[in-house]
């Protein structure tokens, strides 16, 4: 670990009292949850379409059944856990230090971490609700049930999960946008910032301190600092004070 960005980083959260994180999926690879959009060498043996297809709107309605079979094979981590990146933000808000976790991933990781204010800009695996009724289930009532999970009333049970082809909740949005234009540092990690949202939310951001951490080696903004790090292994270094 480069010792001088942890100690710029550490400044920086020394400083912050309004840090907003912003996560993508790198976040949860060191809690073992694949990024599905990287299929492996098996992928193409079972599924006839893309991971994009698998996961949108036109799969879920035309082909409920594959949609399904996708989803519990590859979205849904049975056994994932939070790791030292979910429990140092959760950690961090405690302090009262900051202020929102914006994230792109479904897996309810940073609520499983205790973090409170968590923006899940397309949504979470752990909601699921009727399409005919609106009752809710959980993710273990979806686990239980086989095939196409259905509710009581025979309704279809959808994920709470914005798939391809769907809009974002547009008051997740405004939260996320809130509380990135009041926050004082930003730190966005696990993203290559290049796909939508996050390349336009970052744009609210008028704080001072803005950080990047991802594997790549050059960043993909030029403001800010850039570190070449997996996010749980930097903010393991990092204390709160
Ligand atoms: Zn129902």
């Amino acid at each position: 670990m480069d010792k001088f960005a942890v100690e710029r980083l550490q400044e920086i959260v020394d400083g912050a009292q309004r840090l907003v994180f912003f996560g993508g999926a790198g976040v949860s690879t060191e809690s073992g949850i694949p990024d599905f959009r990287s299929p492996d060498g098996l992928y193409h043996q079972k599924y006839k379409f893309p991971p994009e297809y698998m996961l949108s709107h036109e799969c879920f309605m035309d082909r409920t059944e594959a949609f399904f079979e996708f989803y519990r094979d590859k979205i849904i981590s049975y056994d994932a856990k939070p790791n030292a990146a979910h429990y140092f933000l959760a950690r961090l808000e405690a302090a009262g230090r900051l202020s929102a976790v914006v994230t792109q991933n479904i897996d309810g990781l940073h609520t499983d971490a205790g973090s409170k204010r968590v923006y899940e800009l397309h949504g979470s695996v752990r909601r699921n609700y009727c399409m005919q009724c609106g009752k809710y289930h959980s993710l273990e009532d979806v686990k239980s049930m086989a095939g196409i999970p259905r509710c009581e009333c025979g309704g279809i049970v959808k994920p709470d999960v914005v798939l391809y082809g769907e809009g974002l909740d547009e008051n997740v949005v405004t939260g996320a946008v809130n509380a990135i234009a009041s926050a004082d540092a930003m730190i966005i990690a696990g993203t290559s910032l290049v796909v939508y949202p996050a390349a336009g939310l970052v744009r609210y951001f008028r704080g001072k301190s803005l950080v990047t951490v991802n594997l790549d080696k050059d960043p993909a903004i030029s403001r800010g600092i850039h570190i070449q790090a997996k996010i749980g292994e930097l903010l393991s270094e990092i204390e709160i004070k």
